[in-house]
């Protein structure tokens, strides 16, 4: 294993830090195995449940009338979600444009929109209007609310109180962290407050932006309230298969109304053909809980690793987990690059190109991006990118299989270690 180690780049040094860390994480690493069981029985009792069969793993073309792997598949995630309905398809291209096809299906004009967890997600933004873009919610006369979290992480319940008023129609609550530096949202702390939002209001939208968020506990929101939740099918649930898509889960009208916007007005469900996508839907969902669980013991071994070497992180290796992205907080500019590109030199496709940081449309400092990933831009892959800016933070997340997040995070360390960044693993 050295030897393989050595000639892959990695030092005796820094592979045998990585195992006196990996030692102290055996009773972390069985609590998320366990996890793992349970939610994969949960997806194999649901497919059951489903009947799903050999001829739900071919797909139609057309029109897509009568496709009985997707009208299955949809009923399988409304099993497992223990929803009323979902729609989950090709056609829906990214975790942004199901946020959106949920928000702008459910909303109408006049109506508010409110986020009592502070800002959504940065794609977000132009979708509500928060940054002018063309076709948001704004356009179209729909207001948009926002009460941030306490300083001490908490709900602003006053303030939500306050918020709500005769047009609030649809709270929007996003669990996982995103880019920010709050902590991620427990399924439990989101029933609390969907709860809380019910009583004011019993008739309000409660929507979930689900996104990393899948399998990574035992329940899902929807299991404490939620009417909808909405997610990617390039991150946790399409377990790495899963070439595009997305999905919305929840109550039937809910989902009616976005498969009326999603397809057209009198057609909704019933149309748009799968070609032949459907196995890897199938096999990507099934494969899901011990995908995520890869990922979250990669994330937790790096959450390890780096604070060891007396770096900060989000969170940290002992605290429990509610997504899979992990927060490191480098303090320099030649930190966040040299840990990006260990990440990349670690991947299977493309390991052999050197990320640099550029100025991405959208952001307001040069941001660098390690992927090297069998599906473009799929999160659930090892990846990592940090902007270029203060505090010098590197996001990282994925990993298919714990072996290679482990190498990934190992040719990280290494490559902070040649840039310098890193002195010495001496404790
Ligand atoms: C990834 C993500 C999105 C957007 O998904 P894309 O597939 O990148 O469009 C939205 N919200 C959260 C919390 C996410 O992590």
């Amino acid at each position: 294993m050295q030897q393989l180690y050595e000639e892959l780049g990695i030092d005796k040094e820094v592979a045998a830090f990585g195992e006196s860390i990996l030692a102290g994480l055996k009773e972390r690493f069985e609590a998320i195995d366990k996890n793992a069981e349970y939610n994969q029985l949960k997806v194999i009792k649901a497919m059951q449940a489903c009947h799903v069969s050999e001829a739900c793993l071919l797909g139609t073309t057309g029109y897509g009338y009568n496709d009985v792997g997707r009208d299955t598949l949809e009923a399988v995630y409304a099993k497992l979600f223990g929803t009323e309905d979902a729609l989950v398809r090709p056609q829906i291209t990214c975790g942004t444009h199901a946020l959106a096809l949920a928000l702008m299906s459910n909303l109408r004009p006049g109506d508010e929109l409110l986020s009592p967890v502070g800002k959504p997600y940065d794609t977000l933004e132009e979708v509500i209007g928060i940054r002018e873009s063309k076709g948001s919610l704004k356009e179209y006369g729909i207001r948009y609310r926002q009460v941030d979290l306490l300083s001490n992480g908490e709900f602003d319940y006053e303030g939500i109180r306050a918020a709500v008023n005769d047009s609030t129609k649809l709270v929007t609550i996003q669990r996982s962290k995103g880019y920010q530096t709050r902590k991620t949202l427990s399924v439990e702390r989101i029933g609390k407050l969907i709860a809380f939002i019910k009583n004011i209001k019993p008739d309000i939208i409660c929507m979930v932006d689900n996104c990393y968020g899948e399998f990574v506990e035992v329940i899902e929101p929807t299991d404490v309230g939620a009417d909808m939740i909405v997610g990617s099918l390039i991150k946790n649930p399409g377990g790495g298969l899963a070439p595009i898509g997305g999905y919305i889960a929840g109550k039937k009208e809910c989902v009616e109304n976005a498969a009326f916007r999603l397809t057209s007005p009198g057609l909704g469900k019933e149309v748009g053909a799968s070609l032949g996508i459907l196995k890897d839907f199938y096999q990507g969902l099934f494969l899901a809980p011990t995908v995520t669980a890869a990922a979250l013991k990669g994330a937790v071994f790096a959450a390890a690793c780096l604070e060891k070497l007396g770096f900060s992180v989000v969170p940290d290796s002992t605290e429990s987990r509610h997504d899979i992205i992990q927060a490191v907080t480098f303090g320099s500019k030649e930190g966040v690059i040299a840990f990006c590109r260990g990440i990349q030199a670690a991947a299977p496709v493309d390991s052999f190109v050197v990320p640099e940081p550029w100025d991405m449309p959208g952001y307001d400092a040069p941001v660098i991006m390690a992927a090297g990933a069998f599906v473009s831009g799929s999160s659930i892959e090892l990846s990592a990118d940090g902007p270029i800016k203060p505090p010098y933070a590197v996001y990282f997340q994925g990993g298919l299989t714990f072996p290679h997040a482990k190498f990934g995070i190992l040719k990280a360390l290494q490559s902070l270690k040649n840039a310098g960044v890193i002195p010495s693993f001496e404790k």
